[in-house]
């Protein structure tokens, strides 16, 4: 009922917009999967990562949204990122920087009121001499690397820091950090190996809160919470864990137009390199929707789409403005240039998308084009 709603609503704005895709942004379920994850968390605080521009989803919506919740630290991973946000948001709401500073952003960034998450030392003396140069005080978080390999604080730039932290530079630490590799894994044994860094580095800087678990890591255990959760991909709707039923609810669907239908006999070549050719007499529906639009290339000949519940598989291979589908499985005539088929719905979720072009939820998630209508849903459900 909800999606025949939505469908036609989507039908109006077919004319309107005209647009041949709809993605359709549910803020209302990104605010209970909030709320679902402060319940797991508290005392515990949960701060929201809207990097990529909120997985794609529209970053300013969706931080006002969680801000609304009483989110107030908000993860970019690009300064460029954290310029944009900043004047969405009031000023309680913290802005930081996961991959630290480039050399040169320092006055700009201080002057935002943005937090740089520092990585190394080398970072650490920009900011410390940026702080002296503005005579004030400015506040950083410190990451550290507890066996990712990529950002953060090596183990051999430790001591070195605590030296620098001991005489103050002018920087206010406000929390240090870092972040899992295998928090999706529950019995991965990466999780307990960096937990136990984890506890060294606690040691080593004491009195000093700790941010520490992604969306998946919010699943793995009180120990790894700190205070501060970073969880992204489950506040979108993708699943925190693999292999366990997928405790978020959807806040993506995406509905896209049929642009073409035709009959073809048995032996026809459907695509690009005819790399599929009909065993049968086949219905095939051409949608508005291509690897431009976030649909991964591999998809051709391994993914579907759905009518009505209907599976429809995809035949050949995805173009860049286009998919191909077999409809034989539906009545003669069901879809006419317009109607609408799920890509991402009630049928089909990130995950499902996400195993048949062989990638992860993120990679369909921040693929999503900009060549869709994109409507914002805000109402509670009743
Ligand atoms: C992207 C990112 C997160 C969020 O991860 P999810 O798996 O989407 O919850 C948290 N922390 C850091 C450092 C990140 O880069």
């Amino acid at each position: 009922m909800d999606s025949d709603i939505l469908v036609s609503h989507a039908r109006t704005a077919t004319i309107m917009q005209g647009a041949t895709g709809y993605l359709t942004i549910d803020l209302a379920a990104l605010g209970r999967n909030y709320r679902k994850l402060l319940s797991m968390l508290t005392p515990v605080r949960a701060g929201a990562v809207v990097k990529a521009d909120a997985y794609g989803l529209g970053a300013e919506r969706v931080a006002r949204t969680l801000y609304a919740q009483g989110c107030r630290h908000f993860f970019v991973a690009q300064f460029i990122e954290a310029v944009r946000l900043r004047p969405a948001l009031a000023q309680d709401a913290q802005i930081f920087v996961l991959n630290g500073l480039q050399p040169g952003n320092e006055i700009a960034c201080a002057e935002m009121g943005v937090v740089p998450v520092l990585n190394s030392l080398a970072q650490w003396r920009q900011w410390s001499a940026a702080a002296r140069a503005l005579k004030r005080c400015l506040p950083a978080v410190l990451q550290f690397d507890t066996g990712m390999s990529r950002l953060g604080f090596p183990s051999e730039e430790r001591a070195e820091l605590a030296a620098a932290l001991r005489d103050g530079g002018n920087v206010e630490i406000l929390f240090i950090m870092s972040h899992l590799a295998s928090a999706d894994e529950t019995d991965g044994e990466q999780n307990g190996e960096q937990l136990a860094e984890m506890a060294c580095i606690a040691e080593e800087f004491p009195g000093f809160d700790i941010s520490f678990a992604n969306s998946g890591g919010v699943f793995l255990g009180d120990a790894y919470h700190g205070v501060l959760a970073r969880p992204g991909i489950a506040l979108y709707g993708g699943a925190p864990n693999a292999g366990t039923e997928n405790p978020m609810e959807p806040v993506v669907s995406l509905d896209v137009a049929v642009v073409q239908t035709r009959a073809v006999p048995e032996g026809t070549k459907v695509g690009y390199g005819g790399a599929h050719v009909t065993h049968r007499e086949t219905r095939l529906a051409t949608i508005a929707a291509g690897y431009a639009d976030g649909l991964p290339r591999s998809l051709s000949g391994r993914g579907a789409v759905y009518f009505k519940g209907i599976r429809l598989p995809i035949v050949g291979r995805v173009s860049m403005d286009s998919i191909t589908v077999d409809v034989s499985a539906l009545p003669e005539g069901a879809l006419t240039l317009g109607s609408l088929v799920e890509v991402l719905g009630a049928h089909q979720t990130l995950e499902h998308i996400a195993r048949d072009a062989d990638t992860i939820s993120y990679e369909i998630l921040t693929g999503l084009g900009d060549r869709y209508h994109r409507q914002y849903r805000y109402l509670t459900k009743s």
